[in-house]
């Protein structure tokens, strides 16, 4: 079996695993990323660049690469209650660089970040490889064992970081399981044409008749979400498409012409929202980060931002201690992994707590049958509640800056 041997094995190619990789190998430490697709073209992973991940891709000298991608700025998020909309975020009011949410397909911005990621000679991306488990040697995880194009192979690593999301194998391979927090929802995702009649709303959710649609402005499409209880798919199944689609043209009128673009399940995705949350993010030679550290619900969108700041706050805490190891072959120092829990946890928490008091508070209460949860009135009433929803999704409760350097003068770096 063959056995490739580097500094650190980050597995999942996702936003938490892509960056990681990216700000490990720029530092000089050599990386392995592990991807289990042969690409990153998945539908609905979350194509939200938010102002935070924004303000770190100009510390890394990527922001102008980026905005040559094709994206949408949008700058408000608002529900519409009653046939009226209420803001719930205005990011055009935060003082930052960039005021605004970037629209970019998931994949685009994870091409981009792994092609700067293989400029630097101790990258290396290994697509079609999924991680089966981990290595042990002396008590400590040594490495991962891989399946891959050409059959098994064994990374072994000074470190392992598990970044694949929350259905973790990593996670399952030594046996600890994440707490749930509140209780899981179905969203179930679709798209239907755009026109140019149709009305500029950015990012918009409809409340209305116990039912509950997201709606984002894609300018060729919309991007929609249904949100129900778990379970609530098999409903949608028992009463049938045109039900679903009585429900769609009553809660967002301007697409009632077009409803019956929803012409059987298949184009109905169903996806499972959770949010839970491992109460040790590391062992001796393995850390957690992103959502196999803590899965984020798609509620009020920023499991991206928060993944993209584990990993920064990984390599700001790390990447000393590494490079150490890698240059010297002293053993690297487990202890320091606890530093990436401690810096991250309180605003994981504050996140995921406030995606739960949305949950509870506005979909939920949407859901009971009431269709008036109080919450969008708060925004409405109270300036400060928006000006605070502005910034939580915006910047996160603890925004993370680069702190590592870029070895530009290491030998082989293609500019
Ligand atoms: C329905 C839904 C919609 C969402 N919408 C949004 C949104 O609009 N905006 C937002 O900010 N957040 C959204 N989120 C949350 C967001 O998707 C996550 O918080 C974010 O993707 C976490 O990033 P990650 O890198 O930790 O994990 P992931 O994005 O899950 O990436 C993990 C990667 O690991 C790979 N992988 C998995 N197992 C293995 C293995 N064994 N070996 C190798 N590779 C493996 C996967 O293929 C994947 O590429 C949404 C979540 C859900 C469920």
């Amino acid at each position: 079996m063959e056995t490739l041997t580097t500094t650190v094995c980050v597995v999942g190619g996702g936003p938490a695993g892509a960056m990681l990789g990216l700000l490990l190998a720029r530092s000089g430490v050599d990386v392995v990323v592990l991807e289990k697709h042969a690409d990153f073209h998945r539908d609905f992973r979350g194509d939200t660049v938010h102002p935070a991940t924004l303000q770190i891709l100009d510390e890394l000298g990527l922001v102008r690469r980026f905005h040559e991608l094709p994206h949408q700025k949008v700058s408000t998020i608002g529900v519409v209650q009653d046939g009226k909309r209420i803001n719930i975020a205005d990011f055009s009011k935060l003082r930052v660089r960039y005021p605004y949410m970037a629209f970019v397909p998931q994949w685009d911005f994870l091409d981009l970040i792994t092609a700067e990621a293989a400029r630097h000679p101790g990258f290396r991306l290994l697509m079609r490889s999924q991680a089966l488990g981990v290595v042990r040697e002396n008590g400590r995880v040594a490495g991962v064992r891989v399946s891959g194009p050409d059959g098994e192979l064994t990374v072994r690593s000074t470190l392992v970081v598990a970044a694949d999301g929350r259905h973790s194998a990593i996670r399952e391979d030594v046996g600890v399981t994440p707490r749930l927090i509140g209780r899981s929802l179905d969203v179930i995702f679709f798209k239907i044409s755009r026109r140019d009649t149709d009305p500029d709303e950015g990012i918009c959710v409809r409340i209305g008749n116990g039912k509950v649609f997201g709606a984002t402005d894609r300018r060729t499409y919309w991007q929609m979400s249904y949100e129900t209880t778990k379970g609530g798919f098999e409903d949608v199944r028992r009463k049938g498409l045109d039900a679903f689609r009585a429900d769609l043209a009553a809660l967002v009128p301007f697409l009632a012409d077009r409803v019956h673009e929803v012409s059987s399940m298949d184009d109905l995705s169903l996806l499972e929202a959770r949010i839970d949350r491992l109460e040790k993010w590391h062992q001796p030679g393995l850390l957690f980060i992103g959502d196999a550290a803590h899965a984020m619900s798609p509620v009020a969108g920023f499991g991206v931002n928060l993944a993209v700041q584990d990993a920064v706050a990984t390599a700001n805490a790390l990447t000393a201690a590494l490079l150490r190891a890698q240059r010297t072959g002293e053993p690297f120092d487990d202890s320091r992994l606890a530093a990436v829990r401690k810096r991250r946890r309180l605003t994981t928490a504050l996140s995921q707590g406030l995606q739960r008091a949305t949950q509870r508070f506005g979909i939920d209460d949407a859901l009971n049958g009431s269709g008036q949860p109080p919450a969008p009135k708060l925004f409405e009433k109270f300036a400060p509640a928006q000006r605070l929803m502005s910034r939580v999704i915006g910047l996160g409760f603890r925004p993370e800056h680069v702190r590592t350097p870029e070895i530009r003068q290491r030998e082989g770096v293609q500019s």
